[in-house]
This record gives structure tokens, C-alpha cells and sequence, in this order.
């Protein structure tokens, strides 16, 4: 029966690249019965604000696997992405993007031939649009990680390895900075290492590792990195082997597959024949595998680096009078099929199933205790008015007051503070002596007795569960 998938050809360079991609598979004996659907610029300009159709969304839930062109976001359209509306809705929680040194396709590595891939949390962090503006002149992001989006990625990381033959997990954080988000990401990644002890592992902090990747990136095989980070550093790893035109991706879930290039629309040469194929061929490689098909990922791999020793290239890898069409490269690349490049040995690629949650570290349903709260106060009252306002309040509410912060620096209690002070306040509150918790009532009554005091305002609360 041949493999119904959801095509989307998507915006600018899309539609030449993913054709030339479809003549390739079909070159390579691959029959896919493509379910071609609309998202991005078309979607956005009918006025469908997600940049998503329903149908293309029920396509995608039918097929289960997608291969899709650059989206663009006309601004003025729309709220967000099309791209991230579709990673969220599918919940395809692992990006990965290998950055592989191709023939020909010149890098800073040329020499040491670079083969790392970037395993990046797709759906949580900095990135789920939790952003407020918490007084008219404080802006705050919610970088939030769950202890299941751990896992998950985690989980990812260390099958999508066991299945490309990769040997060392480099976990990159900044856990010495966000001890709870980047800790989480670390911890977990520590615990589940023990079940896959075929992998060597470490940890390095994602600033070293952006130092490394600049002077010795061939020291890493995959690197697994929360979102932002990632977000940063998979697209280091595609400038360090020659850039968007050859750089592939997936967006991995647990039931849903979205195989995308990294490069974008690329307007200033879209319908003109010249974009570079190699990024969208090798997104199809990647899907390929996914599906199960080694023998032909392997041919049109091969084929295309043939292709690029052979000196055929696009006008991103070589001057524009030495460059040949998208069609050009594209026909060569379908008349080398079944020829190799003994030098570039395709790993030995396994089927790769997306892990399923464990529910040992499966998120806990009790009810934490809070043992402290945290009350964003805006004023431009001095310090000591405040601290003065704050401890007196305290003395009439089951709270003690624990410390005053501005922008993360305790500025109460403090022997010394230099801090420049924002009106933007967190006056931390924990039980008073004797009592180990903090209850709603608790938190109203705080709440009544600062609404109370002129020129303070509170704009925000957070109950906390380590003081
Ligand atoms: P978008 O807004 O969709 O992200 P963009 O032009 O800002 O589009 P990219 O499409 O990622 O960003 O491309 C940046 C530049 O890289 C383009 O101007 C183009 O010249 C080049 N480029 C990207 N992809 C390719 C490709 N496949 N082949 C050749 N050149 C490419």
C-alpha cells in the first residue's frame, strides 16, 4: 500500500523545492500517495489567522506525517507562525537538525569533517508565549519547564542516538544561572541516562558549548538542549557546515512527524530556479528513515553527495557564473542514484519509535505545600518606605516578611546594594516562626493589607514551594 502523507509546499523557494524533492523520491523508487495541503502565506491571506486550514490540520491528523516547505508570516497577518501553530498543535516536542559536513560546500571545518546533531525541546521554555507586560514599563517572559517536557525530550535524545548509531549525549544547560528550569532539564537527563548505558554522556554548560562548538565542534555527537538554547545553537552548528541551503530538520512527536527544512522563504530568489534542493532532500532523507525506508534514504544521500563532489552546485555553494538551477542540480543528483561515495558512509540508521512517558517520573497529582509567596509590587516609593510599609503589614498577617528584591538582586535584608532600582518589586513572604505553610487566606489577607497602603500596587503573585 503506498504511504499517504501530507505535502506542503509553503511560501517563496517552497514550492521549487519541495517538487525537486518529490522528483527525487519518486526517482528513488519511492511512491508516496501525497495528500497536498495549504499553510503559511496562502492560509494567512484567506484570513485564516493561524496560518493553518482545518483541512490541512485534518490531513496532517490522518497522515500522521508531514513534509513541508517554508512558511512565511506576512506581518500584518495572523498572530504567530504557522510554523509554531503547527509544532504546538501536533505537540512535536523534539526538534532535531543534523549538521553534517557535505562535499564541496565550503565551512570554517573543511578539514575535520563535521557529523553532529542538535536535539532541541520544541514546545516548551521561553517559547509558549507566556509574556506579559507587568507594569507599563516591566516586560516579563514565563520560561516554563515541565518535568513531563523533560522527559520527553530527554527520552528523544537518547533513542533518536541509539537509532543513528551516535555514542555521546552532550546535555547543554545553563543550570548554574536557572538552578529549577535548566536544573530540571539537567536532573532528568542524569536520572534517564542510567537506562541507556550504551551511550556516554555529559554535561556542559551552553556557553562553554558555544565556545567548543567555535574551536573543537567535532568533540560532539549530539547535543540536547532546551528550546531557546537550542534555538541558538542548531543554528550555530548549520553555519559551521555551510549554512541554510544544506542544513535538514524534523519536528518529532510521539504521534506526529513534521519534516521541514531549516531555511526560510527566501524571497529575493524564489521563482527564479536558483534555491539550493540539498536542505529539503535531506529533510526527505530524514523522513525516509523515519518511515522506514534505509535503503532508499541511503541512495539519495549518497546521490546527493556525489552530486556535490561532482562540482554541480546552486548559487549559495559557488559563484553565480559557475552555478546551476535548481532543476540542473536536481536532474543530476536523480542520474547519479546508485552511485556511492565510499569516503561519506551513510550510518546505519534504525527504526526509531517515539518513547512513550514512564510514569515513574510521571508529574506528581498532590498538592505541593507552599511555604512562601512571592508579591510583585509596583511603587516609586524609596526602599525604606517600602521595607517600612511591608514589615508593618507583616505584623498584623500570618506572614513573615523574608526579603525584597529588584530584579532578582535582595535589596532587603542587604549589608550593601548598589542596585539601580526599577519600581517593580518582589517582596518574598514565608510563614511566621512556628508555622511550616502558607494558605490561600494567608495570601488574600497580605493582598488586602498592600491594597491598603497608598502608592503600593501589586501586580502579580507567585506561591512558592522552596523558600
Ligand atoms: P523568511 O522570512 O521566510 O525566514 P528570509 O529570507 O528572511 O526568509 P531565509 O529564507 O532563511 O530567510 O534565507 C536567508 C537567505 O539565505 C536568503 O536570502 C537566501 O539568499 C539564502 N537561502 C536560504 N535558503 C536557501 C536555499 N535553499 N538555497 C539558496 N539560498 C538560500
Amino acid at each position: 500500500m503506498t504511504r499517504k502523507i501530507t505535502l506542503i509546499k509553503g511560501d517563496g523557494i517552497g514550492p521549487e523545492v519541495v517538487s525537486a524533492t518529490c522528483r527525487v523520491l519518486e526517482a528513488a523508487g519511492l511512491e508516496f500517495d501525497w495528500d497536498e495541503q495549504v499553510a503559511g502565506g496562502k492560509a494567512f491571506e484567506s484570513g485564516i489567522d493561524s496560518g493553518v486550514p482545518e483541512v490541512t490540520i485534518a490531513s496532517i491528523k490522518d497522515t500522521k506525517v508531514a513534509l513541508k516547505g517554508p512558511l512565511a508570516t506576512p506581518i500584518g497577518y495572523g498572530q504567530r507562525s504557522a510554523n509554531v501553530t503547527l509544532r504546538g498543535l501536533f505537540e512535536t516536542y523534539a526538534n532535531i537538525r543534523p549538521a553534517i559536513q557535505l562535499p564541496n560546500v565550503k565551512s570554517f571545518f573543511q578539514e575535520e569533517a563535521l557529523d553532529l546533531v542538535v536535539v532541541r525541546e520544541n514546545v516548551e521554555d521561553l517559547y509558549t508565549g507566556i509574556e506579559y507586560m507587568q507594569t507599563k514599563d516591566v516586560a516579563l517572559t514565563l520560561k516554563l519547564v515541565s518535568r513531563k517536557g523533560c522527559e520527553d525530550i530527554v527520552r528523544a535524545a537518547f533513542e533518536y542516538a541509539r537509532s543513528a548509531g551516535r555514542k555521546k549525549i552532550h546535555c547543554a544547560t545553563k543550570a548554574n544561572i536557572m538552578k529549577k528550569t535548566e536544573g530540571l532539564l539537567k536532573s532528568t537527563f542524569e536520572e534517564i541516562a542510567s537506562e541507556y548505558s550504551d551511550i556516554e554522556t555529559d554535561h556542559i554548560l551552553i556557553d562553554n558549548c558555544a565556545h567548543q562548538m567555535a574551536i573543537n565542534p567535532k568533540q560532539f555527537d549530539v547535543i540536547l538542549c532546551s528550546n531557546m538554547n537550542g534555538d541558538i545553537i542548531s543554528d550555530l552548528s548549520s553555519g559551521l557546515v555551510g549554512g541554510l541551503g544544506v542544513a535538514p530538520a524534523c519536528n518529532l512527536g510521539r504521534e506526529y512527524a513534521i519534516f521541514e527544512a531549516v531555511h526560510g522563504t527566501a524571497p529575493d530568489i524564489a521563482g527564479q530556479d536558483l534555491a539550493n534542493p540539498s536542505s529539503m532532500i535531506l529533510t526527505a532523507v530524514m523522513m525516509c528513515r523515519h518511515l522506514g525506508y534505509f535503503r532508499e534514504a541511503d541512495a539519495i544521500e549518497q546521490a546527493l553527495k556525489v552530486t556535490l563532489a561532482s562540482g554541480c552546485l546552486t548559487g549559495d555553494l559557488t559563484p553565480s557564473d559557475k552555478a546551476v538551477t535548481t532543476s540542473v542540480f536536481t536532474d543530476t543528483l536523480i542520474s547519479n542514484l546508485g552511485r556511492t561515495m565510499p569516503e561519506y558512509v551513510e550510518r546505519a540508521y534504525q527504526p526509531f519509535v517515539m518513547p512513550k512517558l514512564q510514569s515513574r517520573l510521571a508529574t506528581s497529582t498532590d498538592l505541593a505545600t507552599v511555604n512562601g509567596v512571592d508579591i510583585y509590587v509596583e511603587s516609586n516609593v524609596s526602599l525604606d518606605d517600602l521595607v517600612q510599609s511591608m514589615r508593618s503589614l507583616s505584623e498584623v498577617v500570618d506572614l513573615d516578611l523574608h526579603g525584597i528584591y529588584n530584579r532578582g538582586t535582595k535589596v532587603y535584608p542587604a549589608d550593601i546594594s548598589l542596585t539601580e532600582y526599577i519600581h517593580h518589586w518582589q517582596c518574598r513572604f514565608s510563614p511566621k516562626s512556628g508555622l511550616s505553610s502558607i494558605s490561600d487566606d494567608d495570601i488574600r489577607e497580605v493582598l488586602r493589607a498592600i491594597e491598603s497602603v497608598e502608592k503600593l500596587s501589586w501586580m502579580h503573585i507567585e506561591k512558592i514551594l522552596d523558600v
